[in-house]
């Protein structure tokens, strides 16, 4: 079968790989018919997240047909048309009963902070991803979800992350009603986060990115403001400037490790330092919230990160909360929300591109080329 192959740094490319087999009793074999690049892909394209091998296959966003099945499989049925969760979850230990399906115990022998994620590199568990003709998912009566009759197949695509993950940002925020939120980053992440924040109750929705299409876009799609961090002398003193110097309720950032990094110093606008994985984003969403305020973290850092500015933290006495999206808790109230019309994410989808040119794919989607929001591979 074709599937993406990572080759390194800044090089992937399709390769003819073994099809999947199932290994356990519960697994299944999917053939994926959409799967998406996310901002996450990135950090492991741009090198950024230990132990991504050489060969692997990307891809923890991605719906399909169920080919096969475990002999143990209950749920699902040859033929059924599914949302995969990017997190792997058993469904039954410790963690997934308390609904942290993104921190699952038993899906992640290597004994990481995170549970198993799909094509996420051997730290996440060394699962073959969905950016191919057909992967294997292994708890396949805990994750996958029966796509529900009539839902836009590109909406049931963004609900297996990009959806939860927006929501899940503003849901961490414990937004109250009036609140002011700052959204750090406009790619598809910022973009929903910005627009689940309205759902919470904000008076007022900030976002905060230097891409001019996609400040429009988020401005049109999340009717909120959008700022240039560019066109701002500083984006921390601008935050205050507009909350009347209290600074935002809540900020999130939907930015996470910067692959070519500048951390600027808030007061003078002056880069410190240019180094990959630096947390500028982070930075100014701990100088940006009111003191007692709260920050939600949703943008992946690499383990090897450790720039939290704890000084500002524990001086202004802030709460910090961050997680992996927990995508099947959150799934029941978001397919409401879809059929309800209050979510209509397949809007963010702006390019289409046959999973043979996954290259190409990956490098619009980097360096964010053509207008590009969301990038969709078909195999
Ligand atoms: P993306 O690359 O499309 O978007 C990131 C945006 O941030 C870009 O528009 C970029 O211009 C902007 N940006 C860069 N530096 C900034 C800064 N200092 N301030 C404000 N904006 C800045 O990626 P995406 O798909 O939207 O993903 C965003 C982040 O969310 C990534 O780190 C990704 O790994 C993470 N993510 C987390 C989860 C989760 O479950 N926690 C799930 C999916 C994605
Ligand atoms: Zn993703």
């Amino acid at each position: 079968m074709q599937a993406m192959n990572y080759r390194g740094p800044k090089r992937v490319r399709i390769a003819e790989k073994p099809m999947p087999e199932i290994l356990h009793p519960d697994d299944a074999i999917i053939r994926v018919t959409r799967a998406c690049i996310c901002g996450s892909d990135l950090h492991l394209y741009h090198g950024m997240v230990p132990d991504t091998r050489v060969g692997s296959t990307f891809g923890h966003e991605f719906i399909g047909v169920v080919e096969e099945v475990g002999p143990t499989v209950q749920k699902l049925k040859v033929g059924d048309q599914v949302l995969v969760p990017f997190n792997i979850a058993c469904g039954k230990c410790a963690f997934c009963k308390q609904g942290l399906y993104g921190n699952c115990h038993e899906s992640n022998s290597m004994a990481t902070a995170v549970g198993g994620i799909f094509g996420y590199s051997h730290t996440a568990g060394g699962f073959d991803g969905g950016q191919a003709e057909y992967v294997r998912v292994p708890y396949a009566d805990v994750g996958p979800t029966v796509i529900p009759e009539g839902m836009d197949l590109d909406d049931a695509l963004l609900l297996t992350d990009v959806v939860p993950t927006g929501y899940q940002a503003a849901e961490m925020g414990g937004i109250k009603k009036g609140d002011t939120v700052v959204v750090f980053g406009a790619g598809p992440i910022g973009i929903m986060a910005a627009k689940c924040a309205w759902l919470f109750g904000a008076g007022r929705v900030i976002v905060i990115d230097h891409l001019e299409y996609r400040l429009d876009f988020v401005r049109q799609y999340a009717q909120c403001e959008a700022y240039n961090f560019k066109s701002v002398v500083d984006p921390v003193l601008f935050i205050k400037k507009t909350t009347d110097w209290f600074g935002a309720d809540v900020c999130i950032d939907a930015v996470g490790s910067d692959a070519c990094g500048s951390m600027l110093n808030t007061i003078t606008g002056k880069k410190l330092m240019l180094q990959a994985g630096a947390a500028t984003a982070l930075h100014w969403a701990v100088n940006a919230v009111k003191k007692g305020g709260i920050v939600s973290v949703v943008g992946v850092y690499g383990p090897t990160d450790n720039l939290v500015p704890i000084g500002n933290v524990v001086n202004k006495g802030l709460t910090i909360r961050a997680n992996q999206a927990s995508v099947k808790r959150l799934l029941p109230r978001l397919i409401e929300h879809i059929k309800s019309g209050v979510l209509d994410p397949k809007g963010i989808i702006t390019h289409r591109i046959p999973l043979s040119e996954v290259a190409d794919a990956y490098h619009i989607f980097s360096s964010k080329l053509d207008g590009c929001i969301k990038p969709v591979l078909i195999p």
